[in-house]
């Protein structure tokens, strides 16, 4: 069995979908801070609880054979993690670190880690690859660096194997139409324009048109979220199926293709069909100018292929606002 926190949140009930499909069993553990059950695929079992509470965690331990445990619960929001740092490092290092306490304690091996590019800080480089260096600028980018420090002094001192995924920015809706992306409050950029031009907001805000990016607004590399599911079950595969091999890795997940804020919503017009109402405001606290992937790592090593283009990221986006005008409620 697989235990996946955060498996009712945007990523993680896609993984947990993408995981049921392929026959594995699935223990969903989540909080339901900002999961939502609904989004949980019917054949996992699910238990409602904190990452943290290592009594939840020792109960599921000790009644199920877990075979690898996928870590999405997370609190990630870069400009939430400036205002907030506390909740953070509570929440992304703490709570990570009760949980593999209790997987080393249970000698459960197999982890896989929910990182981000925002590890990388502000990279000199129009490209980045995993072996650039590591300097964050914002407490959501530190606290998930803490973590992946700590998972290779574990690594070297214990039987305990991790792949890490350094995300780039999750974009998009299940192909089914039937999962896909519902915060509150929505942040992020894809939702809050397609939200707007539903006419849900009466402006899409612009943080900052002064970046030294060609057209002054930052640039994000956005990855479909079922691309990005695909390389957590290649991911979760190399660790089960190579089981006498030492395995510290950390792949960049992205779609190696820029998009600044203004192309976004141009693209979002255009599969639409409407005109957005733009407002510009000040910068966004945390925000880097510019975060492109080299996936040519993760491409090389575990064979991963993305399938879907920025615009498939629009529609399928799309086409669950549209199907679901009020996220799962
Ligand atoms: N952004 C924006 N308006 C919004 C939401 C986001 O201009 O309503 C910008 C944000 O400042 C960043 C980019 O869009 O430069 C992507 O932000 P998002 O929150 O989607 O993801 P992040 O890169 O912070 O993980």
């Amino acid at each position: 069995m697989i235990l996946v926190t955060g498996g009712a949140g945007y990523i993680g009930s896609h993984v947990v979908r993408d995981l049921a499909d392929r026959g594995y069993s699935v223990l969903v553990l989540d909080d339901l801070s900002t999961g939502h059950l609904e989004a949980v695929d019917k054949r996992a079992m699910f238990i409602q609880g904190d990452t943290g509470d290592s009594h939840v965690l020792e109960s599921i331990f000790q009644s199920h054979s877990i075979q690898a445990v996928m870590h999405f619960a997370a609190s990630c929001l870069v400009g939430e993690s400036v205002k907030d740092p506390l909740k953070y490092y509570q929440n992304n290092v703490v709570n990570t670190i009760q949980l593999l306490e209790k997987m080393v304690e249970h000698n459960i091996k197999n982890f896989i880690f929910s990182s981000t590019c925002a590890t990388y800080g502000v990279p000199d480089q129009a490209v980045i690859h995993e072996q650039l260096p590591l300097d964050p600028i914002n407490p959501y980018g530190k606290s998930k660096l803490m973590v992946e420090t700590v998972l290779n002094s574990i690594s070297d001192s214990h039987d305990f194997r991790y792949i890490a995924l350094r995300y780039f920015n999750v974009a998009g809706a299940h192909i089914s139409g039937e999962i896909g992306e519902d915060h509150a409050p929505e942040t992020h950029l894809i939702p809050n324009i397609l939200r707007h031009l539903q006419g849900k907001s009466s402006f899409i805000e612009i943080f900052g048109n002064d970046y030294s990016t060609p057209d002054g607004t930052c640039i994000r590399d956005y990855i479909h979220v079922m691309d990005l599911s695909a390389g957590h079950i290649l991911a979760l595969e190399h660790l089960l199926q190579n089981p006498g091999l030492k395995i510290a890795e950390i792949f960049n997940l992205g779609n190696e293709r820029g998009v600044s804020v203004l192309e976004m919503i141009n693209l979002c017009e255009q599969a639409v069909g409407a005109k957005a109402n733009v407002k510009i405001q000040p910068r966004r606290k945390g925000d880097p100018p510019h975060l492109v992937a080299s996936s040519r790592k993760i491409k090389a090593l575990l064979g991963w292929v993305p399938k879907y283009e920025i615009n498939k990221s629009i529609e399928t986006a799309w086409n669950w606002f549209k199907k679901h005008p009020n996220g799962y409620k």
